[in-house]
């Protein structure tokens, strides 16, 4: 990163420290990722680490950096883990996952922002496995996961998600059918076992179903 981005992000960093994120691992990981490259050039400067969310076309945004964060923070991730992310969207929580050495399968349902993440994410050397489809099936062929991350506002917690939480794994999700989302914690206990922490009021864009019949079980 240059030393311009550099001194910006050290600021977010500072910003999100004063918000209260403490994860060492965690704002390490967000120092390290590159947000200027999903930031449109034109609003680049101002934008890219200011602790706001931003367009990427299709009518979806890349997270606000204190969100990505907080749900990050959740899933108490450890080198290796398998997680599975709903929403790639720009692909920054991807990369922030990655950064924290996880092997992470990510979903989209919009082709332009999956095949724009992929492009964003292989040039800067990340290794995640990304996928068109619909994220409220899950991706059952790589089950169970450490943990699953949604970085869309869910209607429901769907039973496909949690289905394939590994147990003593987690899930990370926003749920709420309006335009705020209230953020839960689910660890699988056992097999037919869950325990749900709610946390504070996050506002995300809508998880929506199916484009174009997309199936990706
Ligand atoms: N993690 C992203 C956040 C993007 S916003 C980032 O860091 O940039 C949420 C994304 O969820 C949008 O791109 C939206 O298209 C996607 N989404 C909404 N419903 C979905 C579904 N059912 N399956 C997969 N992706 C979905």
């Amino acid at each position: 990163m240059n030393l311009k981005y550099k001194g910006l992000c050290a600021k977010l960093i500072s910003n999100l420290v004063k918000k209260g994120i403490s994860d060492k691992k965690v704002l390490e990981a967000i120092s390290l990722t590159p947000r200027h490259l999903l930031i449109d050039p034109v609003f680049r400067d101002k934008f890219a680490y200011q602790d706001t969310a931003f367009p990427i076309g299709e009518n979806q945004t890349i997270s606000q950096p204190y969100t990505v964060a907080f749900q990050t923070e959740l899933l108490n991730i450890t080198r290796g883990d398998k997680v599975l992310e709903i929403g790639t969207g720009s692909g920054y929580q991807t990369a922030v996952l990655c950064e924290l050495g996880a092997k992470v399968f990510s979903i989209e349902r919009h082709k332009s922002l999956f095949q724009s993440a992929k492009l964003f994410l292989s040039k800067n050397n990340y290794r995640a496995q990304l996928f068109f489809g619909d994220g409220f099936i899950g991706k059952k062929v790589f089950a169970p996961f450490d943990s699953i991350i949604v970085t869309c506002g869910a209607p429901y917690i769907p039973q496909d998600l949690k289905d394939q939480i590994k147990i003593g794994g987690r899930l990370v999700i926003p749920v709420g059918k309006g335009e705020v989302q209230q953020m839960m914690l689910i660890q699988r206990l056992s097999e037919k076992d869950y325990k749900e922490t709610i946390f504070g009021n996050f506002k995300f864009v809508p998880m929506l179903k199916n484009l174009n019949n997309i199936n990706n079980k």
